[in-house]
């Protein structure tokens, strides 16, 4: 074997390694979603999984609450960059290098999840996003309470809980001992 093919086998075995890496990372079973899935499972929610039929595929579908969540990477999603001044937040440092190329796709990435939850949304499905950042050990058990809180709150909605409903009861319970005295 010459030299120069010797070398490609070698970048290929690389590149091969490289994007075994790359697929693992995107696996759908990295660990904050895995986090979120066990903290719902355990509050009593039932989901699907990355439903691929709805925009984005979304990464759990609580169909009982119209509900999509996404669990997203800090660095990828650009957690808390502005899109128009484009600088690193604590969330998301862009690196210097290909700094350009970082920030276009980081854009496009921030761009996609907006139209794709704009599309959700006229769909009737409500969109909850989990940031990685949220579900670091100090925080996970409150960012998990409040996501089973808003799937609560986006149910009771949904079943035309009302919020004031005390002076009708107030009318009706006044009026029935009533009724039932004139019947005696
Ligand atoms: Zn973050």
């Amino acid at each position: 074997m010459d030299k120069l093919s010797k070398l490609q086998r070698h970048d290929k075995a690389a590149h091969a390694r490289r994007h075994a890496n790359m697929a693992a990372i995107h696996s759908k079973d990295t660990k904050p979603e895995m986090i979120v899935r066990r903290g719902l499972w355990k509050r009593g929610f039932r989901y699907r999984l990355n439903h691929k039929r709805l925009p984005g595929h979304p990464d759990l579908v609580l169909r009982k609450y119209r509900t999509c969540i996404f669990v997203n990477g800090c660095f990828w999603h650009g957690h808390l960059v502005d899109l128009k001044v484009f600088e690193n937040s604590d969330c998301c440092k862009i690196p210097k290098t290909n700094r350009d190329f970082w920030v276009a796709k980081i854009r496009r990435n921030k761009e996609r999840d907006r139209e794709e939850q704009r599309t959700l949304a006229s769909m009737g499905w409500h969109c909850i996003i989990v940031w990685e950042c949220e579900l670091k050990p100090s925080k996970r058990e409150e960012t998990l309470d409040s996501i089973a809180f808003t799937l609560n709150h986006i149910w009771l909605q949904d079943h035309g809980a009302k919020t004031t409903p005390y002076p009708q009861l107030e009318e009706e319970n006044m009026q029935m001992p009533m009724a039932a005295e004139s019947e005696v």
